[in-house]
């Protein structure tokens, strides 16, 4: 039977953990850590993930901030809100929650926030120290996938490992991590020829396409570990029901697989946890506390 990679349980785990941390570090720390999460507009997705961070944060003793704005406020208000967060010294990580509507300049809002309270790591200089595989704040996702595999013992390292998708949020951090951790990689696209022939060689094959269950069962290797970082809201054949897919079609590669990641309960939640861990591992530079908490870090 293959192996499921329980991204829920483990971000369970994690939780416990730092739970742990800030209680034992909070008196040395004068205050817990404080997380700023910025939401522009109203897109509904981006409502449910700030709500999810917002408990997160509770769960574990994190004070979060939401700021919500109106998507009729200008780029330069939202700057200036994010140099206002940049001195606030009770705040540790600064959060853009993506995506925001067409008419603001992400990255440039992005390039504002100060590197060392860029929690979700998508900050240029953060960035460029990923390249050149310097240690600095890594972005969530790619990082929780990295956890995930460290936390059942599967090697990286001399490992083919194919991962679908390019972005900067999640196919190019990740390709960059694992390269980083001596795995032998291949970073495929939307204009990459033969996909499923390129997939098929993977001893880990990584799905962030963005694309409901656009990786079958003549995609996969027998044996392969097969992470799926997709997640989509699609109609159920009982009315007024919604269920969540990945980009992977599971029941057809599940019996082909080592080990999986489920949707949902694999990725998203370990995505949340490594926000927290950042978060968290801002704060503990700022008042130099002990570094128990760098194993989570890749
Ligand atoms: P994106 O749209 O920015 O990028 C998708 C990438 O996939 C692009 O590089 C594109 O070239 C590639 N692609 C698209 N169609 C393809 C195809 N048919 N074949 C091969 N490559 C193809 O998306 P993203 O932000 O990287 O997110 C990808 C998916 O992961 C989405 O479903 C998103 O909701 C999900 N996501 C999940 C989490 C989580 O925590 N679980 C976090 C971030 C993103």
């Amino acid at each position: 039977m293959s192996l499921k990679l329980d991204g829920k349980k483990l971000s369970l785990e994690i939780e416990a953990k730092l739970k742990n941390y800030i209680s034992s570090n909070r008196k040395i720390a004068k205050r817990v850590p404080g997380l700023a999460v910025i939401r522009i507009g109203e897109d509904p997705a981006s409502g449910v993930y700030v709500k999810n961070k917002e408990k997160a944060c509770n769960r574990v003793g994190i004070n979060s901030f939401i700021f919500h704005l109106k998507d009729n406020v200008e780029q330069k208000e939202v700057e200036e809100l994010i140099k206002k967060l940049n001195l606030d010294n009770d705040i540790d990580g600064i959060l853009l929650q993506l995506p925001i509507p067409k008419k603001f300049d992400d990255q440039r809002l992005i390039s504002y926030i100060n590197p060392s309270k860029d929690v979700d790591g998508l900050n240029e200089k953060n960035i460029g120290k990923l390249v050149k595989n310097e240690p600095a704040m890594r972005s969530c996702t790619p990082a929780g996938i990295i956890n995930l595999l460290r936390s059942q013992n599967i090697t990286i390292e001399g490992k083919k490992i194919v991962v679908i998708g390019r972005s900067l949020l999640v196919g190019k951090p990740l390709s960059l991590m694992l390269l980083n951790l001596n795995g032998t990689v291949t970073m495929t696209h939307s204009k990459t020829l033969n996909l499923d022939k390129v997939c098929k060689e993977a001893d880990i094959l990584i799905a962030a396409a963005g694309k409901p269950n656009l990786v079958n069962s003549s995609f996969v290797k027998e044996g392969a570990v097969i992470i799926d970082v997709g997640i989509h809201r699609l109609e159920s054949s009982d009315e007024n029901k919604t269920r969540l897919c990945g980009d992977v079609l599971l029941e057809d590669v599940i019996t082909k697989v080592f080990a999986y990641t489920p949707v949902p309960g694999g990725v998203g939640p370990m995505t949340v946890t490594m926000l927290l861990v950042n978060t968290i591992f801002s704060w503990q530079k700022q008042f130099g506390l002990s570094s128990t908490l760098n194993d989570l870090l890749p």
